[in-house]
């Protein structure tokens, strides 16, 4: 590990949290230099869906390059993309009733969001935007603030500042939420400025799994169409199947204005997607532009990922059983240490918080000892209390039974550990 301590920032994340080196990786099963398999129950973040390495997108990425197929082709038309834009529209989009326009954007989730942001101040001529308590949606901000070319600077609408954050659904407990986000709308002092566009995640990923309901998703539509609002679903790390469906607001029956999509969209390559109704489409040719915008080899593997498991609900329904068989195994790790622990097991598809409310640090201290029995889960929520469960949603049912065990073991054995402790100091 010296070099990556000597040479790489210390602006270093996962490479802490997982400190081994890997080499290889197949399905749910990451493979280190010493040849150790570690279970991946966190997936790139939501970016391996599909797995690592999944047979049809690393067999057709193969052919592809073999044939000398277009790797980088900025956003000129190439048949990758055209493929890739006729099996989304045909096996995504008409299926769910949903009519969009698609637009390519630099492959990381946030270039996607500034994006998104952009494309609603642009069209609403208004500069606030509201977003949500415990809301994630990237991390840029600057990129614009030293580019010099006035062509793309001259946006006297936008302040990157403006934002105000409500609520999201839960924050406090039974209340409706959108009730006071309701009021400071109808207020005209209430000092919120009328936003271009509310932006949501129907299960908040970074921020703890938070999961909004139907009702409250259905509501914030409405609310959205009585006062002019654009309503922006980020769709990054949630979409793409981890709730069930495609998207994952299916459940809800809206239609949001604009969508974000990223990380799985690619098959496990770089790739970002932003989805809006064809009247928001107001850019000017060229208005918003990039070196990477568009992956040649993305397309190929998103169109192999869609082609496979997007033609029958055969995907959605492994997800909603392996969703049971990771809920009642969580609740059950959750019930048996209650005494000791105060925790919440929520989620929906494939994506699952495991909550221990009572020591926040204990999460992470778990998040290494599951490292140690060879599995790999991450924390969310803003102190980082939450572990957080992102399998592959093409993982074995024996495999998340193992992976399971194996967190149930790292949990008996840090509260093992805490408890010799505290003898000791006694
Ligand atoms: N939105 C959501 C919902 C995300 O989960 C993330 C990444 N965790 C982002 C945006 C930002 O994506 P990226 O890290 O690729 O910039």
């Amino acid at each position: 590990m010296r070099i990556f301590e000597n040479f790489e920032s210390e602006v270093r994340g996962y490479i802490r949290s997982f400190p081994t080196i890997f080499t290889k990786a197949k399905g749910a099963i990451l493979t280190d230099e010493q040849d150790v398999e570690y279970i991946d129950f966190f997936a790139g973040a939501g970016t391996l869906n599909y797995g690592h390495n999944n047979e049809n997108v690393s067999k057709a990425l193969i052919e592809y390059l073999q044939n000398d197929g277009i790797v980088h082709g900025l956003d000129m038309a190439t048949t990758a993309k055209k493929e890739f834009i006729e099996t989304f529209q045909n096996s995504i989009l008409k299926p769910r009733n949903l009519e969009y326009k698609m637009q390519f954007t630099g492959p990381t989730g946030t270039n996607c969001v500034e994006t998104a942001l952009k494309l609603a101040r642009l069209v609403k001529g208004r500069s606030n935007v509201i977003a949500f308590t415990n809301g994630y949606h990237g991390l840029s901000q600057g990129s614009l603030a030293v580019t010099g070319n006035n062509e793309y600077r001259d946006e006297s609408y936008i302040s990157r500042t403006n934002a105000t954050f409500m609520p999201f659904d839960g924050y406090f407990g039974d209340f409706n939420t959108l009730e006071y986000l309701r009021k400071f709308l109808n207020d005209g002092s209430s000092g919120v400025d009328l936003p271009a566009a509310i932006i949501v995640e129907t299960i908040q990923g970074e921020g703890g799994i938070n999961v909004s309901s139907a009702k409250w998703l259905q509501e914030l539509e409405s609310i959205c169409n009585e006062y002019d609002i654009l309503l922006i679903i980020d769709d990054i790390q949630v979409g793409n199947g981890r709730s069930g469906e495609f998207f994952s607001f299916e459940f809800a029956g809206i239609k949001p204005d604009i969508v974000t999509l990223s990380k799985s969209i690619g098959g496990g390559l770089p790739m970002a997607l932003l989805l809006f109704k064809p009247d928001l489409d107001q850019w000017k040719p060229g208005e918003h532009t990039g070196t990477f915008r568009g992956n040649n080899l993305a397309f190929v593997a998103s169109k192999v990922t869609i082609d496979n498991y997007w033609q029958n609900d055969d995907l959605s329904n492994a997800v909603k059983y392996k969703e049971k068989i990771l809920r009642s195994r969580l609740e059950e790790i959750a019930e048996k240490n209650n005494d000791i622990c105060d925790i919440e097991v929520r989620g929906r598809g494939l994506a699952y918080g495991f909550e221990i409310k009572n020591d926040p640090s204990i999460a992470s201290e778990l998040s290494s000892y599951c490292f140690n029995e060879q599995l790999i889960v991450e924390t969310c929520g803003s102190r980082g209390q939450v572990v957080k469960f992102l399998p592959p949603l093409v993982i074995s049912e024996d495999l998340l039974v193992e992976g399971l065990n194996r967190f149930e073991e790292a949990f008996e054995k840090l509260l093992q550990d805490k408890e010799d402790k505290l003898t000791k100091e006694y």
